[in-house]
């Protein structure tokens, strides 16, 4: 489904990412460990273009969409991003957060738009909350609206950056359990966390990163283990 390239990104002289390549299949479930600084952040928003990569590819669907005349808008709408800080539309109650996207990108009706809101926001617990605005909620609320917003939009990708982070350690195990949920129904998903028991439970595979690099990458089973190389190995020494 994507397929990354010999991709590099610089901030000025500072080469975060270098030369990083990497396949996502169709109804995979890829995480991404690593410490902090490593690249995971900045790999994830080359993928959805928040960041223009310096040089490489990224092919999706068969085409390179850093091509001069590729539809960039036509390519975000495949994929849906949950962000460490949920990033909600505070001005919004719960049930707009998931419909404003439908009704501006994909040109749906607002009936339609709202009906798969409902179904959503159904599907992760907070259909309960239509009409309640997200300084209302919780962490976990929040971030189980994000993941319902992000689902409506239909994407053929959900893109995670540390979707429990910012969270109060007894909400952590709710959003983790809809994830699991989602990665069981063959959503294409990648995963920046630091949740090592979401890594090696529910991803097919692990990427560690370093320093700009993937350093390591395999099955759950091979990575926690019997990582191979030495900075895999301290670093799970470390977190685990
Ligand atoms: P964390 O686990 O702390 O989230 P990360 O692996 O996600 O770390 P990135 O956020 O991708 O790391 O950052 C990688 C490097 O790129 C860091 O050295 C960071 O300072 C640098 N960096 C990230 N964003 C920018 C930016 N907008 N401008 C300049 N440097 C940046
Ligand atoms: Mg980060």
């Amino acid at each position: 489904l994507l397929s990354i390239e010999h991709l590099r990104k610089s901030y000025g002289q500072n080469e975060v990412l270098k030369d990083v390549s990497l396949e996502v299949s169709a109804g995979e479930v890829v995480t991404i460990i690593g410490s902090s600084g490593s690249g995971k952040s900045t790999l994830l928003r080359c993928i959805n273009l928040l960041e223009k990569p310096t040089a490489g590819k990224i092919i999706f669907a068969g085409k390179n969409i850093l091509e001069k005349n590729y539809s960039l808008p036509n390519y975000r709408t495949h994929l849906g991003m949950v962000f460490q800080q949920f990033n909600l539309f505070e001005n919004h109650d719960v049930l707009m957060n998931c419909v404003v996207g439908q009704l501006k990108v994909l040109h749906r009706t607002k009936e339609e738009a709202s009906t798969i809101a409902r179904k959503n926001l159904e599907r992760v617990g907070m259909d309960r909350f239509l009409h309640a605005k997200p300084s209302q909620l919780s962490g976990g609320q929040k971030q189980r609206v994000a993941i319902a917003r992000a689902l409506s939009m239909d994407p053929d990708m959900l893109l995670f950056d540390e979707p429990t982070s910012a969270l109060d350690p007894e909400m952590v195990g709710e959003v983790l359990k809809i994830m699991k949920e989602l990665a069981q129904t063959g959503l294409t998903m990648v995963v920046v966390t630091h949740e090592m028991t979401f890594a090696r439970d529910v991803s097919d595979r692990v990427i560690f990163m370093d320093r700009g690099v993937i350093a390591e990458e395999g099955t759950p089973e091979q990575i926690f283990q019997s990582p191979k190389e030495a900075r895999t190995k301290t670093f799970l020494k470390r977190i685990l």
